[in-house]
């Protein structure tokens, strides 16, 4: 008899209450117990401190819904009688501490996964009583068995009946845990946590059809069904191994394994391998996403030496790469408790910023070795580098290398590129480079079209996140600003000196002023007059600059509310220099002058797919009137 040491008697309701958010994890602490005393064993097997035979070291787990027992079976290191006093029964003593610090200069530290000697008791958590059978591998060892009830009081003895070397932790799963006796949900667990450790775990047996080396009568190979163990984990994940030897196909297959529900291949990935400050490795893979930035049910998943610990990295990741998919593995990653926890932890801040900068540099590299394939990349990645270089200023200035502006014409321009390609042309009186763009081109087509016979350039920028990229841009590109390509008539949109003379006199504008306004909504359109070319379209519909880009900001989130609660509003401007304008100011008959001003200002409307319902019906009667 014994008493467990430690400083309260009560820790078994709190480690069932507080220390674990989740009550399933007892199996991986448990089986990260297992893979530990195996991987131990090995390590002094390769120091040549154990000699024997070390066999098979498949780790085991059993269901017994008849005994409503749960066991875990390692051939690993196994414990003596003192050792089980002193690691187990001293909860706070761990020894995976004790074996490092020992053979600190010999082995990786990172080929042992506990770090907080509170592991083991997670198994209260689920059973009412737990027992451990194990036999020491040193020499001459005496097997033993321990019992604890979850009270601080405990059994210990030893014992004749265990031959073979290793540890077997029996869990006596409580009443209201039974759910833990289904298989399947044991396997469902096991895929979780322990997919990818380093040691084989097998899962009772599995059957498959194997070839006899026989022939049937018609030539085809015979296959006979055999049964073979059912082995959960791949011990060697393809982020474990060095990317010189991994192939790009290495590479989409671990993809497929890790997430056997995606038919789309991923588009390029990042192979982490940091050592100093901190032991990172991982692979991430940039996805083809959908335009919709739906929180995505495959993500980053998290591990500690190939212990799962999470796929919810948020402020793990930044939160402009929890698009991205893989996994990341630190052994700095506390494996225990809570979130708040890892979210406090100075270590997971590091590797976040770390993470930025990697796929920052990779971002960088596939830009300079192969700028046609990055340009082929670049719409499925721009959300990624747009939201980055909004939310994180060391990210920005890697960026600007590498972003890309993409125009109408489909044509890629690094910022640096496009300055040099537009700055003759469409520089304004006020030195400043203007960069038109267009948010939709079918919708916006005219005044691209206009834009281009210019010679000007419009850019493509039809993404949920541009509104405020642009915003953003404006503050960092020096004498720079953009201009929606439908935001003020095309003399207008980039102001150079010459003016146009007009052909209407003062008077003549004031009395057709009043005339055009009667064939527009008052509330929606705004008259005005321009002096633009003759080959200019008579009339046109454009919307300010800057009232729509609050609309936009604001229905994103994140604007000015007043402008976003605005009706829609619209300049209609009307081309003085242009034939039809002085025929509708010549005409006589006031039906016929209203009808010619309506005319044209449908006209306006029609190109920017405003006209609709039964404003379209009128229009088309009545242009069948007026070409009869
Ligand atoms: P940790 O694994 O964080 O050290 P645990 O409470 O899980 O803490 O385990 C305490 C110690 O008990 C371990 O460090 C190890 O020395 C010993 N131990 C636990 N399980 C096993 C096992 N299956 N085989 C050998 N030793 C074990």
């Amino acid at each position: 008899m014994g008493k467990i040491q430690v400083q309260t008697e009560n820790i078994f309701p709190i480690i069932k209450k507080f220390l674990y958010s989740d009550n399933e994890i007892f199996l991986r602490e448990l089986v990260s117990n297992a893979v530990d005393a195996t991987q131990k064993l090995k390590a002094l097997a390769s120091l040549g401190e154990f000699k024997g035979e070390l066999g098979d070291t498949k780790i085991e787990v059993l269901v017994d819904k008849s005994s409503k027992t749960i066991t875990i079976k390692d051939k690993g290191i196994g414990m003596t009688k003192d050792e089980v006093e002193k690691y187990i029964t001293q909860i706070a003593f761990s020894g995976a501490e004790e074996f490092v610090n020992k053979y600190k200069d010999k082995v990786d530290k990172n080929v042992v996964i506990g770090h907080f000697g509170l592991g083991f008791y997670s198994a209260f958590m689920v059973a009412k009583k737990v027992e451990i059978f194990s036999l020491s591998h040193k020499e001459n060892s005496k097997a033993v068995r321990w019992e604890c009830d979850g009270s601080p009081e405990y059994q210990i003895e030893e014992i004749s009946n265990k031959a073979e070397r290793g540890t077997n932790i029996v869990l006596h799963i409580a009443d209201d845990c039974e759910e833990y006796l289904e298989e399947s949900k044991i396997e469902g667990l096991l895929k979780k946590y322990c997919k990818f450790l380093p040691v084989e775990i097998k899962f009772g047996t599995r059957k498959k059809f194997e070839p006899t080396g026989e022939k049937d009568k018609d030539g085809n190979d015979k296959e006979k069904e055999v049964e073979v163990d059912n082995i959960i984990n791949n011990p060697s994940p393809a982020w474990t191994k060095k990317p010189a030897d991994l192939k790009d196909e290495d590479y989409k297959s671990f993809y497929r394994e890790l997430y056997p529900m995606q038919f789309e291949e991923p588009l390029f990935h990042i192979h982490l391998n940091v050592d100093y400050p901190f032991n990172l490795t991982g692979i991430l893979y940039f996805p083809k996403l959908s335009n919709k930035l739906e929180m995505p049910k495959d993500r980053i998943q998290l591990y500690s030496n190939q212990v799962f610990v999470t796929d919810n990295v948020e402020n793990i990741v930044p939160d402009f790469l929890t698009l991205l998919r893989g996994v990341i593995d630190s052994p700095d990653i506390p494996l225990n408790v809570s979130r708040s926890y890892l979210q406090a932890d100075g270590n997971v801040k590091k590797i976040s910023s770390h993470i930025t900068k990697k796929v920052a540099d990779k971002l960088e590299e596939l830009f300079k070795k192969d700028r046609a394939d990055f340009e082929k990349k670049w719409d499925d990645i721009k959300v990624f580098v747009q939201y980055g270089m909004l939310s994180d200023e060391k990210f920005y200035e890697k960026a600007v290398k590498f972003a890309l502006f993409k125009n109408t014409d489909g044509k890629y321009f690094t910022f640096e590129e496009y300055e040099n390609h537009v700055k003759a042309l469409q520089t304004d009186k006020d030195k400043r480079v203007v960069y038109l763009y267009s948010t939709n081109v079918h919708e916006q087509h005219a005044y691209i079209d206009a834009a281009k016979a210019r010679g000007y350039d419009v850019l493509l920028m039809d993404t949920m996140i541009d509104s405020h990229y642009i915003n953003q841009l404006e503050s960092k590109l020096k004498d720079t600003s953009f201009v929606r390509v439908d935001s003020d008539t095309i003399d207008k949109l980039i102001k150079k000196e010459e003016n146009i003379p007009s052909k209407l006199s003062e008077e003549e504008i004031k009395s057709l002023q009043p005339v055009i306004e009667s064939v527009v909504p008052k509330e929606q359109f705004m008259v005005v007059f321009e002096n633009m070319s003759e080959t200019d379209s008579p009339m046109i519909i454009t919307r300010p600059e800057f009232m729509r880009r609050m609309k936009d900001m604001n229905a994103l989130g994140g604007g000015m509310n007043f402008y976003g609660n605005m009706p829609e509003m619209y300049n209609l401007v009307v081309n003085s220099n242009h034939p039809l304008i002085t025929k509708i100011k010549n005409e006589a008959d006031e039906a016929k002058k209203s009808t010619l001003a309506k005319q044209a200002s449908d006209l306006a409307l029609l190109s920017q797919g405003l006209l609709k319902g039964e404003q379209l019906t009128n229009f088309i009667k009545r242009s069948v009137e007026l070409i009869d």
